[in-house]
């Protein structure tokens, strides 16, 4: 066999096996999420959007400690003072270089009025008014998105959009919207 198509098979291998083993979403356990007052499950299959935000903690987290600590207290937050029965966000993607489960697939998030029984929410936890997150994280964040498609909570021909597209808010931050503007999917 030619060294060629030997390598170009390796490749093909390594594409499958790195595509299937994703990213690893740490359990809500893994952040000490308290329960939800309540659960409510998307119906009709797939849905169409993907919505990213930051939390606009103004320095982030780089350790697993801090990351999970912030995440504790949004959930507090929302919870208390904004009266969701969770976490707003389906899913949190952290300086820690992990990904937390927020509500998780199947469930409907409060993150995008309109939207939230229509789309998954993805939270970079900081502010990227100024600056992007991580290459993890933003790698992070893209094999979630694939892992989403694949496991059949996201249609294949999703749309991509940042919070600021549903309403007025400064969210996800002007650095990381202009970043996902370069990503598959996204539209005006
Ligand atoms: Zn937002």
């Amino acid at each position: 066999m030619a060294l060629n198509k030997i390598l170009l098979q390796c490749i093909a291998l390594f594409a499958v096996a790195s595509y299937c083993i994703g990213v690893t979403i740490q359990p809500r356990s893994a952040w000490g999420a308290a329960p939800p007052k309540w659960n409510t499950k998307i119906r009709g299959g797939p849905v169409q959007y993907v919505i990213i935000h930051h939390s606009d903690n103004p320095n982030g987290c780089s350790d697993s400690a801090r990351c999970q600590q912030l995440i504790r207290n949004i959930q507090s937050d929302h919870k208390g003072r904004r009266g969701f029965s969770d976490i707003g966000y389906n899913f949190i993607v952290a300086g820690d270089g992990k990904v937390y489960e927020g509500r998780g697939f199947g469930n409907q998030g409060s993150h995008a009025p309109r939207y939230n029984d229509k789309s998954i929410g993805i939270v970079f936890i900081g502010n990227f008014e100024n600056q992007l997150p991580s290459s993890t994280m933003l790698n992070n964040a893209k094999e979630l998105i694939a892992q989403a498609v694949s496991s059949g909570y996201l249609k294949s021909d999703y749309t991509l959009w940042g919070h600021r597209q549903t309403k007025s808010t400064a969210c996800p931050g002007t650095a990381l919207f202009n970043e996902i503007k370069t990503w598959p999917h996204w539209s005006s």
